[in-house]
């Protein structure tokens, strides 16, 4: 058995089996994709002291930087049921979707999320091509320019907040009648000047010309015209989706699915940490996975000298 075993390899999942591994202990880390989201993204410019790489980059040096040292590197390799060790520091299972099944004395889930994606044609060609789901990454990228914001919940009003002090211009399209934002946003929202409401509004495709987003088309759900909005960039905020579903039933999660930890990245399970995008904590960045990975790891790694077998 492992000492710390991690489950994801993202950057959450990375840090923590780099931070394992640097106290002596029997580390593995086992990834249904090493590198996670960062593998999707191209540029990035938020990871501080790096003022610019790029996705497949980073992944490579933090693959590079965990192979330094003496992990088991289990990649491709899904996890689909968590075992939680029946008493205080006993070996907690986790069973992979090869049929094998891995035990460890403290475990670091790290296993991300996704972007809840609208589903319409052109999303996925403009990806990264216009189309993006992070305004903190991507917001600079469209100064001065036309964008839109699919969604009208906290996150989809809260980047076009964001994001009205950076572009030229946003419009803001709700599928429902109304916004579903805290009214503490809405009327921040309504009170800026370059920004346009539209509710009732179903995105129904991105376009493009050139390899790059031009504009957005919606329908207008009470009088089912179809609109045509000319811009530069899109905004997709429909949700961030923890990739938690094999937790469930054995550790307590969030109405939302986010894995619930404390300041130490403790679950409701000793013995058992988490840590990135699929926890509660706030803000989804990289910079933010990496420092929770590495609190994660140094928590297993006192859970483990307060606990030991013998
Ligand atoms: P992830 O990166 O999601 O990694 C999860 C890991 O778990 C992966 O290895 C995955 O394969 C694995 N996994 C999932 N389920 C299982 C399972 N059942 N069994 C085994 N393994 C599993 N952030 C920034 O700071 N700056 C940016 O510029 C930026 N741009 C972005 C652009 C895009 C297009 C996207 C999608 C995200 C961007 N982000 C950016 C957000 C950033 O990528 C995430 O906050 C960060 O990757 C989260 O790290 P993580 O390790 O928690 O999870």
């Amino acid at each position: 058995p492992f000492e710390v075993l991690v489950i994801g390899g993202g950057p959450a999942g990375s840090a923590a089996a780099i931070y394992a591994a640097r106290k002596g202990i029997s580390t593995g880390i086992a990834a249904e994709r090493f590198g996670g989201q960062v593998a999707d993204t191209m540029g990035i410019e938020n990871l501080i002291s790096v003022p610019y790489t790029e996705g497949p980059k980073l992944v490579a040096a933090m693959e590079q930087h965990v192979k330094e040292y003496d992990v088991d590197i289990m990649n491709l390799q899904r996890a689909e049921k968590l075992i939680p060790a029946s008493s205080r520091g006993g070996l907690h299972e986790v069973s992979l979707a090869n049929g094998a099944s891995l035990k460890a004395r403290t475990l670091i889930l790290s296993t991300g999320a996704r972007w809840r994606q609208l589903g319409v044609p052109g999303e996925e060609e403009y990806r990264n091509k216009g189309v993006a789901y992070c305004p903190h990454c991507d917001g600079p990228l469209f100064k001065g320019k036309r964008v839109a914001v699919v969604g009208g919940g906290n996150s989809g009003v809260e980047a076009a907040i964001d994001l009205a002090g950076i572009v030229g211009h946003v419009t803001l399209l709700e599928f429902a009648a109304e916004l579903k934002a805290d009214e503490v946003l809405q009327k921040k929202l309504r009170s800026l000047k370059n920004v346009e409401i539209l509710t009732s509004a179903q995105t129904t495709e991105v376009v493009g010309e050139n390899g790059k987003v031009s504009g957005l088309n919606y329908k207008d759900r009470n009088s089912s015209e179809e609109h045509h909005v000319a811009l530069e960039g899109v905004f997709i905020q429909i949700g961030l989706i923890p990739n938690t579903e094999w937790l469930k039933g054995s550790i307590e999660l969030s109405q939302h699915g986010e894995i619930i930890v404390d300041e130490r990245g403790e679950t409701s399970i000793p013995g058992i940490f988490a840590a990135g995008d699929a926890t509660t904590v706030p803000y989804k960045q990289i910079v933010i996975s990496m420092g929770d990975g590495s609190k994660a790891a140094l928590s297993a790694f006192d859970f483990l000298i307060r606990n030991s077998a013998d």
